[in-house]
């Protein structure tokens, strides 16, 4: 295995509010939308929050979405969507919500009810991944990928676990159904320890640090840090200085335009002028109250 090096670093800004129930700082919002993230577009991280009982849950009220997927990884507390092709779910700790938007659908975004009754911590992570241009009109799908079903490794040396949301690590394949070869992995390291991770060739790597500090190449990263990694190389070498929560992202880029307008990801600035008439027209769906 050769050491992937830091190719660049990202620092993300402060944390904004998306509706009142997510406390955001967008981790690569310097690079997103652009072919150094490709295949994702954008990662959301509300770190946590803890939130006082209230009746009326916090969250996003409806809005489209059309071109991409949107995943959503609980860290902590339980959240329920619901989108206008009729699916609806709530995930808790340690589930994602895979949605294939493609043609496009409208969907809201809330802490559960319950969640917002008992009040408490909330936490996740919102990624954004692109779909290829021959499947951006492909019907909508939703994925629940619940904790249990998602494979837990546990890293050599007792350097923490590896979670296998997407992709294939060693034996251990995520349950994420993709549409372009890509690797969402969410990673516990402990303090003091060191790890090899072996990377899929011809992917294209980052590692947004969530909590903790690391270091890859004698250089430390920090909570808020993304660490964007050389395509050569067959293995990401990264050491906890404290204990440390990661995401290793990774995927084989879509070599594709990027038309980029609010909710919608489309290759051209004709198909974004198309997604907000057909949303205005009513042609992405409707949330019944
Ligand atoms: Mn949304």
């Amino acid at each position: 295995m050769t050491a992937k090096t830091v190719a660049s670093v990202e620092h993300a800004p402060p944390a904004h509010w998306v509706g009142d129930g997510f406390h955001v700082r967008p981790l690569f919002a310097g690079k997103a939308f652009t072919p150094a993230v490709s295949p994702f577009l954008m990662l959301d991280y509300a770190a946590p929050v803890n939130f006082p009982p209230r009746p009326n849950p916090p969250g996003v009220g409806p809005h489209p979405h059309r071109g991409f997927e949107t995943v959503t990884i609980v860290y902590a507390g339980e959240i329920e969507h619901r989108d206008s092709a009729g699916h609806e779910g709530k995930i808790g700790t340690g589930d994602v919500q895979w949605m294939t938007a493609a043609a496009g659908v409208v969907h809201d975004e809330f802490h559960s009810r319950e969640q917002s009754a008992k009040g408490g911590l909330v936490s996740m992570v919102q990624l954004w991944v692109n779909l290829p241009a021959k499947d951006k009109m492909s019907k909508p799908r939703y994925q629940t990928l619940l904790a249990a079903d998602i494979p837990t490794v546990a890293l050599a040396n007792n350097a923490g676990s590896l979670r296998v949301i997407a992709g294939a690590f060693g034996d251990a394949k995520g349950p994420a159904m993709t549409f372009t070869p890509l690797s969402v992995w969410d990673v516990r390291l402990n303090a003091g320890a060191k790890t090899g991770l072996p990377m899929p060739v011809g992917h294209r790597s980052m590692m947004p640090v969530l909590d903790g500090e690391v270091s890859v190449g004698g250089r430390k990263f920090k909570a808020g840090d993304v660490v964007f990694f050389s395509d050569e190389g067959t293995a990401i070498t990264v050491e906890a200085t404290g204990d440390a929560k990661l995401l290793i992202l990774s995927g084989e880029p879509i070599n594709e335009p990027i038309a980029h307008y609010g909710p919608f990801v489309m290759n051209t600035q004709a198909e974004l002028r198309q997604a907000v008439e057909d949303f205005r027209a009513g042609r992405m769906g409707d949330l019944a109250a």
